[in-house]
């Protein structure tokens, strides 16, 4: 508790020096200013973990100067981080009520206010301070940001583009992908109801933004199944999968289901083609497996065993190549008196795969069983990728270059 606030004396200890420096004053107690009084009253409340009473001592400081501005916005933002929102609040606002305030510290004000209703899940309150400073010359980046942590919570999408905009017109980066996503989700609202056009429109804008967007490909292969036109939806899809391997565990059933659909004789030998270019081009292993399968099903069993044996050379050795390999070892003749053996086994790694997780944010680290295009963690687009494979080292060098090269951190 003592070392949160402890590093609070300092600037208090140091102004207190320079005070007393400034006026040339002897340090006795009367000739302390009355404010520093007051300010070292509500440290000491602060280090008797009396909050409190520390809390109704800063609010009812007369003054806030230079100095002491600074502190009361630390000493809110102290309390925003250790979840006291409704303390943090009580400090901002109190701050932003002071009619001597100049406009660039009430402008600093309202933006820890806006961020303390964003915590408290105050939106509306959030939104309403955050658009008060977004035309304003100071902080109008931080409350655009603010806006559009709002919108893309309530799922505003078109308000967010809006807001996005400004803050391409900021040269903030990466906010083309961020826009390239609110279409996108837009797109996705329209082809729940079942409205291609606009879908179609949405994803257009968003390879505006983005040029090759795996997201806008995926969005343009379901619109085409949708059609009819199997053909360009497997290309699209393919397409999607070329410029973003680590979504095979999205796309390479997707792309299954596709060649299912297809019509002709022809269809198990362009799904045999697509696999395999996949797999052998690539190197995504969900796509061997998925090869693997269709050799084992259409009888062609020593390509069958040919493929584990690539799965199986890997290491780490992806669990669901495992499984696949124990799945294949059980009905072969030799293996039959261990059948309940086998069985545990294959149990054994089917719960590991089931509660393994299989994606995982290359910005921040969050782990999730499902797939969603916004990190929920740290709020970055686009930065969950499959984990239960092996990443090639191109690619992976490739990701962090793209990583490194947009640069935002939050
Ligand atoms: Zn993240």
């Amino acid at each position: 508790m003592i070392t949160d606030w402890f590093w609070l004396l300092l600037p208090v200890a140091a102004a207190s020096g320079w005070w007393l420096a400034r006026r040339g004053l002897p340090e006795d107690e009367d000739a302390r200013e009355p404010s520093l009084d007051r300010y070292l009253e509500g440290v000491r409340h602060l280090l008797d973990d009396r909050t409190d009473d520390a809390l109704q001592t800063f609010i009812q400081m007369v003054e806030v100067d230079h100095d002491t501005f600074e502190t009361h916005v630390i000493l809110g933002r102290l309390f925003r981080r250790r979840g006291e929102v409704d303390r943090a609040i009580r400090i901002h606002q109190n701050l932003v009520a002071r009619p001597t305030l100049e406009p660039k510290k009430r402008a600093q004000a309202l933006c820890e206010l806006g961020e303390d209703f964003l915590l408290a899940g105050v939106l509306d309150r959030a939104e309403n301070v955050f658009r008060e400073l977004m035309d304003s010359p100071h902080l109008a980046v931080e409350a655009l940001k603010g806006l559009q942590h709002v919108y893309e919570t309530q799922r505003e999408w078109e308000k967010a583009i809006e807001v996005g905009v400004r803050l391409k017109a900021h040269e903030v980066p990466n906010e083309h992908l961020r826009i390239a996503h609110y279409h996108c989700e837009l797109a996705r609202e329209a082809l729940d109801r079942d409205d291609l056009d606009e879908a179609a429109t949405r994803a257009a804008r968003a390879s505006e933004e983005v040029p090759g967007l795996s997201r806008a490909l995926l969005i343009q292969s379901e619109i085409a199944a949708r059609q009819g036109r199997i053909a360009d939806a497997i290309a699209r899809g393919r397409e999607a999968l070329s410029r973003t391997p680590q979504l095979a565990p999205l796309l390479v059933p997707r792309l299954e289901r596709l060649h299912q659909e297809l019509e002709g004789e022809h269809r198990l030998a362009r799904l045999e083609e697509t696999l395999s270019a996949l797999a052998n081009d690539q190197g995504i292993t969900m796509a061997r497996i998925a090869l693997m399968r269709l050799f084992r099903r259409t009888g062609r069993l020593e390509a069958a065993l040919s493929e584990l044996g690539v799965i199986l050379s890997q290491r780490p050795v992806p669990t669901s190549g495992l499984l696949e390999a124990v799945r294949w070892m059980k009905v072969l003749p030799a293996v039959q008196e261990y059948s309940t053996e086998f069985a545990a086994f294959e149990k054994a790694l089917s719960d590991q795969l089931g509660s393994q997780h299989l994606y995982q944010c290359v910005n921040c680290g969050y782990q999730g069983r499902a797939h969603v295009w916004q990190c929920p963690s740290c709020r970055r687009w686009d930065t969950l990728r499959g984990v239960d494979f092996d990443i090639d080292q191109t690619t992976e060098a490739a990701e962090q270059a793209l990583i490194s090269e947009t640069g935002e951190t939050g």
